[in-house]
């Protein structure tokens, strides 16, 4: 479903992505680990072009990402993407913000859009919430509408950049929950995490990155029992 092959990006001098090989296929659950700086963000904003790259290709459903026009915008559709930073339209209420892209981008209709969106709202337990604005819910509640949001587009791939890292304690599970579903429903999914539980439960493969590189891409059994890198026992070895 996404196709990365003999990526590279560079911030100027920074080699950030170095010869980046990856797939994720129909259906997996990949979660991405790695120290901080090592290019996780970047490779996740590669996929949906929110980062050119220097050279290689990225595929999303066997289609080539161009570097612009109409098709960069049809295969961005494709591709569902929850920040850490909730990034919702703060003057928008909760159902607008999940029915704003199916309306304008999909010109899906008004009363179809909100009651997909409601579905979605539903979903992800807070449909008693579509009235309210942002401001107005919980860290958890917000990144749940964000997920929701991410949704209504009825993307091939969802990628999820630390969706739990800005939120209080108690709140990580409710968005856990509603990833590990998504995950059980035949979602493919690419997720950056520090959740190891998560990672242990939801994933398919765990990718290590470290300077730019994959230096691991294993079953999670596999990683967390038996890494086979010095910086990826080392990462371990401070995390766990
Ligand atoms: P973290 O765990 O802290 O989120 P990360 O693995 O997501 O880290 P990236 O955000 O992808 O790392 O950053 C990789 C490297 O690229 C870092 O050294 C970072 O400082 C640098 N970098 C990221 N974005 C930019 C940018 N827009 N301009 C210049 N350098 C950048
Ligand atoms: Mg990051």
């Amino acid at each position: 479903m996404v196709r990365m092959a003999g990526v590279d990006k560079h911030f100027g001098e920074l080699h950030v992505l170095r010869d980046i090989n990856l797939e994720v296929p129909q259906g997996q659950v990949v979660v991405v680990l790695g120290p901080s700086g090592s290019g996780k963000s970047t490779l996740c904003r590669t996929i949906n072009r929110l980062e050119p790259i220097d050279s290689g290709v990225i595929e999303i459903d066997g289609k080539t990402l161009p570097a612009e026009g109409k098709e960069l915008a049809r295969l961005r559709a494709d591709v569902g993407m929850v920040f850490q930073s909730f990034n919702l339209f703060a003057h928008k209420t909760i159902l607008e913000n999940v029915t704003l892209a199916p309306l304008k981008v999909r010109r899906t209709g008004k009363a179809e859009a909100e009651k997909n969106g409601i579905a979605l709202l539903e979903r992800v337990g807070i449909a008693n919430q579509r009235d309210k604005y942002p401001a107005q819910l919980s860290g958890g509640q917000q990144q749940r509408a964000a997920i929701a949001r991410a949704l209504a587009m009825k993307p091939k791939v969802m990628l999820f950049d630390e969706p739990t890292s800005a939120l209080d304690p108690e709140m990580v599970n409710e968005v856990l929950d509603v990833m590990t579903g998504l995950a059980k429903e035949g979602m493919t999914m690419l997720v950056v995490t520090h959740e190891m539980g998560f990672a242990r439960r939801a994933a398919n493969r765990v990718v290590f990155m470290a300077d730019g590189e994959i230096v691991e891409d294993a079953t999670p059994d596999t990683f967390f029992t038996a890494p086979k890198s010095d910086r990826a026992k080392d990462f371990l070895g401070k995390i766990l």
